[in-house]
């Protein structure tokens, strides 16, 4: 295979991308100065090494604690609990919420063979019983298994004293919290429910 072939099937397997725009962006590259791809290359090996889930809330981090968990300005009390990393961006842009999180790593699917060990619901019930947490926000998305996720989870932290809620349905249903905009998630946030 050449050296092209290979950068394209690499770059086809990342969402969004298919055969024909890996080859357009080969080809981009390919036009700017040899420096430019090896910048490139350096920073996906950089992110690759450095990056690592925090030890509180498994947000992506460089650090042992992610910036969140770091902030000191943040209300320690209240955990809302996103699917993916990437969803964190998402609320945050929408600017309503000031506690912290907590991210599954993926959300339940028996089909896809992901298993509540696959996710982190352990550690988010050891985080909770350590106390001194209020309410617990699940905010995994609105599709079928997002809600078989937050059941799963509100199952796992039932009997604990704290109150824990579901957000609304603002955000269409088998939509996707990351691509939702800040004012609807700001609304799902806001009228969101116990459960
Ligand atoms: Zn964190």
């Amino acid at each position: 295979m050449s050296a092209i072939d290979e950068l394209a099937t690499e770059l086809a397997r990342l969402p969004g991308i298919g055969k024909k725009t890996a080859l357009r962006l080969i080809y981009h590259l390919l036009r700017q100065p040899p420096a430019q791809s090896r910048r490139l290359a350096e920073t996906l090996i950089a992110v690759g090494e450095r990056v690592r889930p925090c030890a509180r809330c498994f947000n992506l981090t460089e650090e042992e604690l992610c910036s969140i968990c770091r902030d000191p300005r943040r209300d320690a009390a209240v955990i809302c609990v996103v699917e993916e990393s990437s969803d964190i961006g998402a609320i945050e842009r929408a600017g309503e919420f000031r506690g912290l999180y907590h991210v599954l790593g993926g959300r339940l699917s028996p089909l896809d063979g992901v298993q509540p060990d696959d996710l982190t619901v352990e550690h988010l019930v050891e985080r909770t019983r350590g106390g001194g947490i209020r309410e617990v926000i699940l905010a995994t998305n609105p599709s079928l298994e997002g809600e078989a996720t937050a059941l799963y989870v509100q199952r796992q932290l039932a009997g604990q004293p704290m109150v824990v809620t579901r957000i609304a349905r603002g955000i269409p249903v088998g939509g996707d919290l990351e691509y939702a905009d800040g004012v609807t998630i700001a609304q799902a946030l806001t009228a969101r429910r116990a459960m």
